[in-house]
């Protein structure tokens, strides 16, 4: 059966988790590419897990010297967004450790080779401005196999940099499931919404570490000044060609996604208003439809203590969850 109407007809035989790192605030990219979409399926009924993946803060300290505090931040992002914290596990890395402890195992059914061999940790390297490059990074699909794995969850939806961290986790769940002959593990599906890759004011990826995000949270006047520095080029005529122009179709994208509408259309309706005319619709587009999100984000913004406590009984869930698993992993594993 399909997994959109699996979904429908019996939510609650699919479990989700997906997360993010605590490097700084969310931002459209993020909301587009799979906060709504987790957010769908805790509404249809599906039990949604959130890592704050802090861990995988470690290797990149230059942006993320105050963890705690992103996670927070994290936390009221989601439930701005529409998480719902009675529904929905949301928990850091640091704070379940036999999540963790899944890792050494894991670690033994993948080859050094086929971890050297991901795209998507050689552009996170190659963004990291390091001299040197530790082993950590490396095994970050790895970890995030026990993010995953550690609840069973068979649906994460995510954006595209993340479907060869999903592919060593499929792999490692059929590995184990082999080589210990047990059915413990599901072979998780990765969920792709319709901007699995949103670019961001520089036409690359949209990203919290490269300065070129526009946060869910930024005010009006700050959206307007981040869209107004928007990379485009001096072709008055808007058209929507990706290839071409992804700059101009980049900010298309956006204000047909805030608007739910077809980026040709924008573009038609703007014609040869030029980058001005694009990036005042692009701007309003924008605020309009984050106004209801951002009021209920200042309103959240007033009680850390409710965050903290948010993360304090995901926590203590994820740990009931994860330590079940560890059991059943050793159990596997002839009591390892
Ligand atoms: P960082 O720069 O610190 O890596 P990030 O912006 O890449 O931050 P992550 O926490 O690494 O965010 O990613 C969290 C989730 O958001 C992942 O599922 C990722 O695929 C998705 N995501 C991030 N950026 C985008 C984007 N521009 N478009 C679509 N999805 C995205
Ligand atoms: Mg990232």
């Amino acid at each position: 059966m399909h997994t959109v109407e699996s979904v429908r007809r019996s939510p609650h035989a699919h479990r989700v988790l997906t997360g993010d790192r605590p490097t700084g605030p969310l931002h459209l990219g993020h909301y587009f590419g799979t906060l709504q979409n987790r957010i769908r399926l805790q509404d249809a009924g599906v039990e949604l897990f959130l890592v704050i993946a802090d861990y995988q803060v470690l290797t990149d300290r230059d942006v993320a010297d105050r963890p705690a505090e992103h996670a927070e931040n994290l936390v009221l992002d989601y439930l701005a967004a529409g998480v719902d914290p009675q529904r929905a596990t949301v928990f850091t890395h640091s704070s379940v450790p036999a999540l963790n402890q899944l890792l050494l195992p894991f670690l033994s059914l993948v080859s050094v080779a086929e971890l050297g061999r991901n795209p998507t940790v050689k552009d996170e390297i190659a963004h990291s401005r390091q001299s040197a490059v530790s082993g950590l990074m490396f095994t970050y699909p790895v970890h995030q196999a026990a993010d995953i794995l550690f609840c069973k969850a068979d649906l994460v939806p995510v954006g595209q940099d993340q479907l060869p961290h999903l592919e060593t986790t499929r792999t490692i769940a059929r590995r184990f499931n082999d080589r210990y002959r047990t059915g413990l593990f599901p072979e998780p599906e990765a969920l792709l919404s319709t901007a699995p890759l949103l670019p961001g004011t520089d036409g690359g990826k949209m990203s919290k570490s490269r300065g070129n995000a526009i946060a869910l949270g930024a005010t009006e006047d700050e959206t307007a000044r981040l869209i107004r520095g928007a990379t485009t080029d001096a072709d008055r005529h808007i058209g929507y060609d990706p290839r071409n122009r992804p700059g101009v179709a980049g900010l298309l994208q956006l204000a047909a996604l805030c608007q739910d509408r077809d980026p040709h259309d924008v573009a038609a309706e703007i014609g040869s208003g030029g980058a001005a005319r694009l990036k005042a619709t692009v701007t309003e587009a924008v605020n309009e439809h984050l106004r209801p999100l951002r009021r209920r984000r200042a309103e959240l913004a007033t009680d850390r203590g409710h965050l903290r406590a948010v993360l304090a009984a995901g926590s203590e869930r994820a740990n009931a969850v994860a330590k079940a698993t560890l059991d059943e992993v050793r159990a596997a594993m002839g009591s390892l």
